[in-house]
């Protein structure tokens, strides 16, 4: 795994830690790093800043006085879909990646962490950040028309909004319509990991019931099926056959 990769115009990354010693540290691997970080020590600060701020990545305490991390990510995450979170939770602590990664966050890392980890989960969501206007324009997904740049994906009656990691999966899933595609694939191709563990299969899960939530019809089956111990197959839709992917059980 590359973690040394640096980017060749200078991301910002704003910092949301409470203990001195720590938002410190993350300032000062950021800038070796050859990121651009602003450090504060509260949500409150947090959340004015990020949303005032134009930020390409949050590092994000899960444990705030005041305004808790999962608060401030759930905010942000309504107000700049773009906007990559990484949140800073505690060993042990599974509910807070679980409410974590529903309330947004685009990844995680436990603390206490190495730098070298935390220095390629940053790299991973800096990459996305810069690395998504590489899926061109437009494609499609069984009903929708998605526009990657415009974060967005339209049916012939509804718009929906999409995350730049929905995109990436949507994108993804459109190219292997009918075939099953692992977890741990979607965690190495749309997440950039590349040592996969057990816990994280959940991320997928948790980020596939979200995007279910968008682009599902409330009546009808999945446009992205569950494969018992395999992973998702994306159903195939033609519109030119009616019985294509449907009945199969
Ligand atoms: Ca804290």
């Amino acid at each position: 795994m590359d973690t040394t990769e640096t980017p060749t115009e200078k991301l910002k990354v704003l910092v949301v830690e409470d203990e001195d010693s720590i938002r410190d540290g993350l300032s000062d691997v950021l800038v070796f790093h050859g990121y651009l970080p602003e450090a504060v020590e509260t949500g409150e600060l947090g959340l004015q800043r990020a949303l005032e701020g134009v930020f390409d990545l949050v590092l994000l305490d899960v444990m705030l006085p005041g305004l808790s991390g999962l608060e401030v990510c759930q905010r942000l995450r309504e107000a700049k879909p773009e906007l990559q979170i990484l949140m800073l939770t505690a060993k042990g602590a599974e509910d807070d990646v679980v409410a974590g990664l529903r309330a947004g966050a685009d990844d995680y890392v436990t603390k206490p962490f190495s730098v070298r980890e935390l220095v390629a989960r940053v790299g991973v969501l800096a990459r996305r950040a810069n690395g998504l206007r590489r899926i061109d324009g437009q494609f499609r997904f069984g009903p929708w028309t998605v526009d990657s740049e415009g974060l967005r994906a339209a049916s012939s009656d509804q718009e929906i909004d999409l995350s730049t990691r929905e995109v990436a999966l949507l994108h993804l899933f459109s190219r292997e319509a009918g075939r099953v595609v692992s977890r741990r694939r979607l965690l190495e191709e749309v997440w950039g990991m590349s040592n996969v563990q057990d816990l994280e299969t959940r991320t997928v899960d948790v980020h596939i019931a979200k995007l279910r939530r968008k682009i599902d019809s409330p009546s009808g089956d999945s446009l992205i099926e569950t494969v018992r111990g395999a992973g998702y197959r994306p159903r195939v839709l033609s519109t030119a056959s009616g019985a294509a992917g449907a009945g199969s059980p």
